[in-house]
């Protein structure tokens, strides 16, 4: 599968984001890591992930899919977007491949199963960026029943999340505004293909949960937060879970005041109020219980991402029998 095609004047288009780069040869788009070969565009991080870790599904945050498994979990170098509050800025805004080892696709799901893992996610910088090898990785864990999920900023092209069907079986995107210029200026993405794609993982059904970092003055007003949350439940639908998470000052925005429990309140009440079924505090030490949408029975308990209990019968409510969305064991 090519992710790229010719463009006039002795360029290639890559086609794995919508940046869509018209990149010459010897160069590389805006990521820093496709780069024009001459006949093609080669991923320069193509075997070489920077960091590799087992998390609980959990971290990702995936609430809804497989809770209580462990997913083999890594990245790789760059990103196709620059947001100066980023939390993982060290891998993402660097673009210095470490090539010493060579992790073959056939590796790193052996890797997986080798480490109890039942799915794998490409997380931690932008996958998209990467998608030729998460792909190829993501075929090798089919064939041996491993799952995969994708931890992403939403940017992808769409040829990219068409693909996707079928391969990728959950994902976690990041709807960080819903401002358009803050999305373009500060980011360097576009919201409304952003919005367009979120409707097109739901539309694949690719299981899909969302992410909001709460920052400060930045994306935090009522009415922000109110514009997110009736997007997610008028477009993409209640059942999605919202993930409404706590900044810390981190890489370019420092002199912010990490963000309030008593926010993550209010943005928790925004959702509800927008008649979402499951909203959810992160990156706080706090209980963040699943309540069955009906009758309000704890269904599944968190401890921050550890001691995950699941009461679940199948993927129904034990008290009234009501089904909740996700993918669960149905054992
Ligand atoms: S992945 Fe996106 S940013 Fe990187 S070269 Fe391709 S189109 Fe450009």
């Amino acid at each position: 599968m090519k992710f790229y095609k010719p463009y006039k004047k002795e360029r290639l288009m890559c086609i794995l984001c919508q940046h869509y780069c018209k990149i010459k040869e010897g160069q590389t788009g805006i990521c820093g890591v496709n780069k024009n070969v001459g006949d093609k565009i080669e991923c320069l991080v193509y075997g070489y992930p920077s960091s590799i870790n087992v998390d609980p599904i959990e971290k990702k945050p995936l609430y809804h899919f497989l809770p209580g498994t462990k997913a083999f979990s890594f990245g790789t170098v760059g990103c196709n977007f620059h947001c100066p509050f980023c939390q993982n800025w060290t891998i993402s805004q660097t673009r210095e491949v470490d090539t010493s080892r060579y992790f073959s696709p056939e590796l790193m799901v052996q890797m997986a199963i080798d480490n109890d893992c039942q799915s794998i996610a490409y997380t931690y910088n932008e996958p998209t960026i990467f998608y030729p090898y998460a792909r190829d990785i993501a075929l090798e864990a089919k064939k041996k029943g491993l799952k995969n999920v994708f931890v992403t900023n939403g940017f992808e092209s769409s040829e990219v999340i068409d693909d996707m069907k079928g391969i990728m079986d959950a994902a976690n995107v990041d709807l960080k505004s819903f401002d358009a210029k803050y999305y373009k200026k500060e980011l360097g993405g576009d919201l409304e293909k952003i919005l367009e794609n979120l409707k097109h993982f739901v539309a694949n059904k690719i299981w899909t949960e969302v992410t909001t970092l709460v920052i400060p003055t930045q994306n935090d007003s009522d009415e922000e937060l109110s514009n997110i949350a009736g997007f997610i439940a008028n477009e993409l639908g209640t059942d999605v879970p919202w993930h409404i998470t706590a900044f810390h000052p981190d890489y370019k925005t420092r002199d912010l005041p990490c963000t309030s429990i008593e926010s993550l309140d209010r943005a928790y009440e925004i959702g509800k109020k927008h008649g979402l079924h499951y909203v959810y505090k992160g990156n706080v030490a706090q209980e963040s219980p699943t309540l069955c949408p009906n009758c309000a029975e704890v269904v599944i308990e968190r401890d921050y991402f550890r001691n995950t209990k699941n009461y679940l019968k199948g993927s129904h409510c034990p008290k009234c029998g009501t089904a909740i969305a996700g993918v669960f064991d149905e054992q």
